[in-house]
């Protein structure tokens, strides 16, 4: 099995002036591009080879001598997440389960975009922030390098690359002002919807969104371990008790 660059889901000049074409040509052809490639030079020949990309996230991460891999595996995963989390039509508060969710978890989408900006701006070096949901609740959380929450229990729903090749030829050092135009103008919150409705809270509803989505699942996201759990025992008897609480609370609504 071959690594591929991921599509663009978005024309290079479609997020100008926030981010410009000439940001996207060096930030997909050569970084992103690059660890691609780096990856399939790195696996060819090894046990590797023919493992889906969250697994050698995960086992290289463990191994001293496997960071390259590491490195590199976990760059086209952020990349890959990083695209999706920008639109042209991006920013603003969200609507709907989402916003609610922001509000219950952060007191306000005001204090979100501070908790976002704070955890993106303290980041010391390279690095990435994230919201993620943890044990059903939202928080924003920075990793260094090429880490990610996938490593921490933490499923994501959006992730802003703030290594310095995402912004220094649009903002300089202003990594603030690349922050506060990813959150007025650019963050995807369809996608953040999307991935919300994959991870679930670690519930049933999770579990079962989990088995439906497992075919096409592979590069959209982790699996939160408690829905992994959950679908797992939906298959014994604890799930036949789950199934029929459910629909006695069905009956009852
Ligand atoms: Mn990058």
């Amino acid at each position: 099995m071959t690594f591929e660059l991921k599509q663009l889901p978005f024309k290079r000049d479609a997020l100008a002036p926030h981010i410009s074409a000439r940001t996207i040509d060096y930030h997909y052809d050569k970084h992103h591009a690059g660890y691609v490639d780096t990856l399939n030079d790195l696996v060819s020949g090894t046990g590797y080879e023919n493992t889906a990309l969250e697994e050698i996230i995960l086992k290289s991460f463990t191994q001293e001598d496997e960071q390259d891999i590491f490195n590199n595996a976990a760059q086209v995963w952020n990349h890959d997440f990083f695209w999706d989390s920008l639109s042209p039509d991006g920013g603003g508060n969200p609507e709907g389960e989402l916003g609610r969710l922001i509000e219950r978890d952060f007191g306000s989408y005001k204090d979100f975009r501070d908790a976002f900006e704070e955890a993106g701006t303290s980041e010391f070096g390279s690095g990435w922030v994230w919201l993620v949901i943890e044990a059903g609740k939202l928080k924003t959380v920075s990793t260094t390098d090429a880490r990610l929450p996938l490593l921490y229990g933490q499923q994501p729903l959006i992730c802003c690359d703030v290594w310095e090749h995402a912004y220094y030829l649009d903002y300089q050092n202003e990594r603030n002002s690349f922050l506060t135009a990813f959150l007025d103008s650019l963050i995807n919150w369809e996608h953040a919807t999307e991935q919300l409705s994959i991870q679930g809270e670690g519930t049933t509803t999770a579990a079962r969104g989990y088995q439906d989505a497992q075919a096409d699942f592979a590069r959209s996201g982790p699996v939160d371990k408690k829905a992994r759990e959950a679908a797992d025992a939906l298959d014994d008897e604890e799930g036949e008790e789950l199934r029929k609480a459910e629909e006695n609370a069905a009956d009852r609504s």
